[in-house]
């Protein structure tokens, strides 16, 4: 008994402590600028109502799918009874209840490629066809297309143009799942028809864990120095966090890549994840990052215990609060980063990438 007071009281001491903190940005704090885009927001469905989004039987027995529903703000019922379209919805209403993000770039999510070029769904465990993000893109105006398209599909050049031709912004790869080798050659006509008609490469660096399965070495940026070459311009997600290549950091890695290619960015999504402690903090102060980075949130996932402003030892106990108590997650997510110190340019940056400013 005597040792259980004894533990309750230093808990006490510690939680006034930390909340009596300081704040304590990882740089001066600069003003919010107007209409946000987030540049990275994900979609997913079970393939109802014809969407042709597709689960994989082992993800949609995985304790992960139902929290990812969950924070879409949908249930498995309400999807089977009105169709995946009702996620766009969703999607798209709460983010028109945003103070300061205007759009956000809506992610399709390609699969793994079999040996004839067809989608492998032993090897895929999520598939949100570009058709689909495409179409919903189309009916709500602040949802932009941010398709994916595996570049080993027989068909991947003219489906880069398909994309483009209905609005696509960027394309999103997560190397890692979807089993590409960012540096094989064999890629060199896929990114030199991004060039062509100006498509961006957001691809995932660093550790994958939103999946049960990943092959680790392919989110190693060393990997993109090849479509960086070519004068693609890559978007390498998460700063290559949580995760180390032959003995090297991820994010020292990409910074070594960030001095040799002025074409190179990096988003800070899911950097304030608690599983990721420290990598806000190192994206806002490496040298080499500066002027670099690109503002997205990775949600759903800023709608999950994954965030929460209570695990910030930065924030004042008045920051926690007034962030905890915002019901918009995109308004918590730019709070959140905007009191950690994340400068002006970094919110506006996704605009101008994506040509979006008006
Ligand atoms: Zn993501």
């Amino acid at each position: 008994m005597k040792r259980f007071k004894a533990l309750v009281a230093i808990l006490l001491t510690l939680g006034l402590f930390c909340a009596l903190l300081p704040a304590r940005p990882f740089r001066p704090v600069e003003p919010i600028p107007a209409d946000i885009v987030d540049m990275h927001c994900h979609i997913a469905g079970i393939g109802a109502g014809g969407s042709g989004c597709w689960v994989s039987p082992r993800m949609a027995n995985n304790w992960r799918f139902g929290i990812y529903l969950h924070s879409f703000g949908v249930s498995r019922q309400e999807l089977l009874a009105q169709g995946d379209n009702l996620v766009g919805d969703r999607i798209a209403a709460s983010l028109a209840q945003s103070k300061y993000v205007r759009k956000v770039v809506l992610l399709a999510l390609d699969g793994v490629v079999d040996g004839q070029g067809n989608l492998d769904t032993n090897r895929t465990e999520v598939y949100v066809p570009n058709e689909f993000v495409a179409a919903q893109c189309a009916r709500h105006p602040n949802l932009l297309f941010g398709a994916s398209v595996n570049p080993y599909r027989p068909d991947a050049l003219a489906r880069l143009v398909w994309a483009k031709q209905h609005g696509a912004v960027l394309i999103k790869w997560i190397p890692p799942v979807m089993d590409i080798q960012p540096d094989d050659p064999k890629l060199i006509p896929f990114y030199q028809k991004l060039v062509e008609l100006n498509l961006p490469l957001l691809s995932h660096t660093g550790e994958e864990k939103s999946f049960s399965r990943a092959a680790a070495g392919l989110g190693n940026p060393e990997k993109l120095r090849l479509p960086l070459s070519l004068g693609v311009t890559v978007i390498a997600a998460h700063i290559a966090s949580s995760a180390r290549y032959d003995g090297e950091r991820g994010p020292d890695r990409l910074a070594r890549l960030m001095r040799e290619y002025p074409n190179l960015y990096t988003d800070i999504s899911a950097l304030t994840n608690v599983n990721k402690p420290g990598y806000l903090q190192e994206a806002l102060t490496k040298p080499a990052f500066a002027g670099r980075l690109v503002y997205g949130t990775d949600f759903p996932l800023i709608n999950t215990a994954l965030e929460s402003p209570w695990y910030s030892l930065h924030l004042t106990l008045r920051q926690k609060w007034e962030i905890w108590r915002t019901p918009n997650p995109w308004d918590r997510d730019v709070l959140t980063k905007h009191d950690l110190g994340v400068p002006t340019e970094t919110f506006a940056r996704p605009a101008h990438l994506l040509g979006q400013t008006s």
